[in-house]
């Protein structure tokens, strides 16, 4: 239509600006350009070491159990209406008891909130406590997704560092240096993404004190929480609720590899009732309200894929992510141009330092997973996606075989780039 690109449309204005500052934290930004180097004509398969859902891999099928559980629920016609406390209640209650085997006091379904999955646990919290002024604590290196959601709720964020030489730790005396009287609170990671370490429950008991010094709340996202395979075990982080109120943040998604079902909880881990004397609960109550449930069947579910979970598919997932950890740092160890400073003990992440100094024509962690896609069919996470430049993370999750391969190549690519001086 003739000056139809001169039309004055009353919403050409600039969108909410947030939503900008938000989306540059995204790692699905950084594989889309990856994938975009991609020769799929090539003749060798996509090895993909840069996601987290493993669900692919036939090893990682999830526990039988769970899928007749979901499918017993959608059979049973009683799951088809909207979310009601009919629906809702036993999947609390399940979520409590599940939480309550780990601490030393018990979990009412009231401590509870469902969410589709953990993204929007990480959402409901940054809802609730962002507004300007306030700031909050966040590990670096560190999940996007949390910092991503922290800036769109105008949230100013102060990051801490883990220290590589110290098991990826937290930098205690970071932390106390970096809040002020408008923190919030510090979020961690436990076990970590994109570090793959399990904190100690002597770390974590420091970090409960110096919260509580402090007076600002944990917040703890253990998405990955029972996913450990060495020496130190999983500790939840609502253990320390006496000290410091904690807010935990779980999901189904990585533990039972089903990513794709949306299931998620907020728990609130304060016996002594601190966020509901400050009517954080409260708030809490009011966000979940606004937001959707998650899928009813999943809510009628969750209760039989808790309880009727097998042990064995629980310690075949975490004998399996041993056997592909020890491969990887293995592997990575006969790399000159890359070494990994900790070999993970939990998730199925780690983060491995690129030296580029020792190759020739590689200028960052950005470039070098470039070249790598384009040449070897090989996807790796560049470090910059998670605030680390000349970083990268590698996800080991996938079937042993796969992940030799995609290792091999990584290797040769490196000595086909080494630079004449080494
Ligand atoms: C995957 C992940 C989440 C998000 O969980 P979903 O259930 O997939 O939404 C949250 N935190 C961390 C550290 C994760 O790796």
């Amino acid at each position: 239509m003739a000056g139809g690109g001169t039309k004055a449309w009353r919403f050409a204005r600039p969108t909410n600006p947030a939503l900008a500052a938000a989306g540059e934290r995204s790692i699905q930004r950084y594989l889309l350009q990856l994938h975009a180097c991609l020769d799929e004509r090539g003749p060798r398969p996509v090895i993909p070491l840069s996601h987290g859902d493993p669900s692919s891999s036939p090893s990682f099928r999830t526990a039988p159990e769970a899928e007749e559980a979901v499918v017993a629920a959608v059979r049973s016609g009683e799951y088809n209406g909207y979310s009601s406390p009919a629906t809702a209640l036993p999947a609390r209650r399940a979520v409590s008891e599940y939480l309550s085997r780990d601490l030393p006091y018990k979990l009412s379904h009231d401590d509870i909130f469902l969410t589709c999955g953990g993204t929007q646990a990480i959402e409901t919290v940054m809802s609730v406590f962002g507004q300007p002024g306030v700031n909050i604590l966040l590990p670096k290196p560190g999940y996007p997704k949390h910092e991503a959601h922290a800036i769109f709720h105008r949230m100013e964020v102060r990051h801490y560092d883990l220290v590589p030489e110290r098991g990826w730790e937290v930098d205690l005396e970071a932390v106390e240096a970096l809040a002020d009287e408008n923190t919030v609170a510090i979020l961690i990671t436990n076990p970590n993404n994109p570090c793959g370490s399990v904190y100690t429950h002597e770390h974590l008991a420091k970090i409960a004190d110096i919260a509580s010094k402090l007076g600002i709340l944990v917040i703890a996202d253990e998405v990955y929480g029972h996913l450990v395979y060495g020496s130190t075990s999983f500790v939840p982080m609502g253990v320390f609720g006496e000290i410091v109120p904690v807010i935990t943040l779980g999901a189904i998604s990585k533990r039972w590899a089903v990513p794709g079902w949306r299931l998620g909880w907020i728990a609130t881990c304060d016996p002594k009732g601190v966020l509901r004397k400050t009517k954080v609960t409260d708030s809490l109550r009011s966000f979940v309200n606004l937001i959707s449930d998650p899928a009813t069947f999943l809510q009628g579910a969750i209760p039989h894929i808790m309880k009727n979970t097998n042990d064995e598919f629980f310690s075949n997932i975490v004998r399996l992510l041993k056997e592909t950890a020890d491969i990887c740092y293995g592997e990575i160890n006969e790399i000159k141009c890359i070494t990994c400073p900790y070999k993970p003990e939990g998730s199925f992440f780690m983060m491995v330092k690129l030296d580029v100094s020792q190759l020739s024509d590689i200028s960052d962690d950005v470039d070098f997973c470039s070249k790598l896609v384009k040449e070897e069919s090989v996807i790796l996470l560049p470090g910059k996606a998670l605030g680390m430049e000349h970083w990268l993370r590698i996800t080991f999750a996938t079937e042993p075989p796969t992940l030799k391969q995609g290792l091999e190549r990584l290797k040769s690519f490196c000595l086909r780039h080494q630079s004449q001086a080494n």
